[in-house]
């Protein structure tokens, strides 16, 4: 499998170079040259294949011949090694949980992925490669605890000082080793900008190989299509595919789900469920794509103001508006909507949703009562107990911290602390210290 660049300008690759490279030189995202396809009998008997079996068969296409098979079935099972259950709510509604592993947040699946990929590709070589990333929460936690011992990867990830939710802080924090956190005295914006200067800064990049981690590189992409395979292993209706709900922020994961129903996964519907937002919601009611600067809400994973993977949906649908309009729809969830959603689920399911999933909750229960005879899942993508300010206020009732937490949050906290200021971050990546 070969992937080439959406801006059409750099050469196509196979899944080593693009999982190594991130984005392609002409800083357009990889896309594959074709589509696989499972064909009905595989659909048909995916309830008897094991849960490793169907990642498997879902991401060889991809993976081509760059990773042996037997090392991939490896790196699957690694990947795969907490339960994704499928929890009903009632009748209607299902929450498909990504939130059982180990940074309690759907993003350990593809980090965990990418990290093993990368290591493979690595191993044996005397290249060293330095993973940049910022982080408004999740996605540092994950990534850090994904690569952490992983040979010939160091780790630096740029977080706003004060800006993220102590557990988030702890799982960034708390690693050492080829992890190296870096609180930074300013905002996201910041630190998303002295990132972006280190990947323009070609005097550093000769001397320094970096690579990002975020859901633009395909090896983080593509490997989230796996639970909605499994979700369809455990859906009961066969005969009433479902609609699903994805709380979206840089569209990386609905993408992902989109991907699979092209290569033959049965869905009915996708719905984009957005917070305030909502530069989706708005394109497909008017057609004009007018990107902005994020505004802060309560489901903060999802606040971007510019998804960089909607591109890829795009090239799914070949470009073609109304063919997109048909298989999805957008939502936009207010933080009132968001903390009446949680209450709601908590009163009527006694069922504990962070304000993410309540997003994604209340956008498919929306389309739901307009559809009667359909039925759908929301993907629940982090555990409540990550935010437990928001869940304690809607709820009234106080969040339980799983034992897991209770040990990190004793964990110290290991971090350097710098101002905005590029000279110092370039110092830090070319020191190694
Ligand atoms: C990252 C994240 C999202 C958004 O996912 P995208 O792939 O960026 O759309 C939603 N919920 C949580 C909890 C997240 O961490």
């Amino acid at each position: 499998m070969k992937y080439y660049s959406l801006n059409k300008q750099s050469p196509a690759v196979d899944f080593k170079d693009a999982t190594i490279l991130g984005q392609a030189p002409d800083k357009g995202l990889y896309f594959p040259e074709t589509i696989p396809v499972k064909d009905k009998e595989w659909i048909g008997r995916i309830e008897q294949m094991a849960d490793e079996d169907i990642a498997f068969d879902v991401i060889k296409p991809y993976v081509g011949s760059t990773i042996p098979d037997e090392k991939l079935r490896t790196i699957v099972k690694e990947t795969l090694s907490f339960p994704i259950p499928l929890v009903e709510l009632n009748k209607q509604i299902s929450s498909l949980e990504l939130f059982h592993g180990p940074t309690l947040a759907f993003k350990d699946i593809g980090a965990r992925f990418m990290s093993r990929c990368l290591g493979y590709f690595l191993s044996g070589e005397s290249k060293k490669v330095t993973v940049l990333v910022a982080t408004s929460g999740d996605t540092g936690g994950a990534v850090a605890n994904g690569f952490l011992g992983v040979e010939g990867v160091e780790v630096v990830i740029l977080y706003p000082s004060g800006k993220v939710s102590p557990v988030q802080e702890k799982q960034l924090t708390s690693l050492g080793k080829n992890i190296k956190a870096l609180e930074v005295d300013g905002s996201f914006d910041d630190c998303q900008q002295l990132v972006k200067q280190a990947f323009a800064d070609e005097a550093l990049r000769r001397n320094i190989f970096l690579t990002s981690a975020n859901s633009i590189n395909v090896a983080r992409w593509l490997p989230q299509q796996f639970y909605y395979f499994l979700a369809w292993k455990q859906w009961k209706d066969k005969h009433n595919p479902p609609v699903i709900s994805v709380p979206s922020g840089n569209f990386g994961n609905i993408c992902a789900g989109i991907l699979a129903n092209a290569s033959g996964l049965p869905v009915n519907h996708f719905i984009a469920a957005c917070n305030a937002n909502d530069v989706v919601t708005n394109y497909l009611e008017t057609g004009e794509y007018k990107t902005r600067t994020a505004i802060p809400t309560l489901s903060n994973a999802m606040d971007v103001g510019n998804p960089s993977n909607f591109v890829r949906i795009l090239e799914i649908f070949h470009q073609q508006l109304p063919d997109l309009k048909k298989k999805l729809s957008s939502a936009t969830v207010s933080d009132t909507e968001t903390m009446q959603a949680i209450k709601d689920i908590f009163d009527k399911h006694q069922y504990l949703a962070d304000p993410h999933g309540a997003v994604g909750y209340l956008a498919l229960d929306r389309y739901l009562s307009e559809h009667v005879d359909l039925k759908g899942f929301f993907l629940e993508t982090a555990h409540p107990v990550k935010f437990p300010d928001a869940v304690q206020t809607a709820t009234g009732k106080p969040v339980v911290m799983p034992p897991s937490l209770k040990s990190l949050m004793n964990e110290k906290k290991k971090s350097l602390f710098m101002k905005p200021d590029y000279n110092h971050l370039a110092h830090i990546l070319l020191s190694g210290s």
